[in-house]
């Protein structure tokens, strides 16, 4: 698979715990959908934010899908305000380099806040997971038709 910005072949890279596709030119990186079930709500609590809009400013853009080559859609996770980029038949999400680390810092800074439980490396993980699985992704294909 190639990256969507500059054309070049994708690397596998082991990222904060999960495997993604990483362009080694750009940096960015590619998160392949996954036919994920039900996930333990005790990893990641999500009920305080899964009660307002999580997703905000649906936008098109000219990149393309690794997988399909379809114009990828652009939003934003208003909780941690991460930009990412998806595929409009459920292939998977780009994020530009340092977004993640970026979302990081976030986690570990309200980790220390909040003396959270868990790592902010595990629930940036579970977060990507809970993206990647088939309910989260139609709840965001929604807001593109
Ligand atoms: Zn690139
Ligand atoms: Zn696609």
């Amino acid at each position: 698979m190639q990256c969507p910005m500059c054309n070049v072949e994708l690397t596998p890279t082991v990222r904060h715990k999960l495997t993604v596709g990483c362009c080694p030119s750009c940096k960015g990186m590619w998160l392949e959908a996954r036919e994920l079930g039900e996930l333990e709500d005790e990893v990641f609590d999500f009920g305080e934010h899964a009660k307002g809009t999580l997703v905000v400013d649906a936008t098109p853009t000219a990149d393309k899908c690794p997988a399909c080559r379809a114009a990828l859609q652009r939003f934003r996770y208003r909780f941690y305000d991460l930009q990412m980029e998806l595929c409009p038949s459920g292939h998977g999400y780009w994020l530009e380099d340092n977004e993640d680390t970026r979302v990081l810092e976030l986690m570990n800074r309200e980790e220390q806040d909040l003396k959270r439980k868990l790592r902010a490396e595990d629930r940036w993980a579970s977060l990507l997971k809970h993206m990647r699985s088939r309910s989260f992704f139609d709840k965001l294909r929604d807001l593109f038709r």
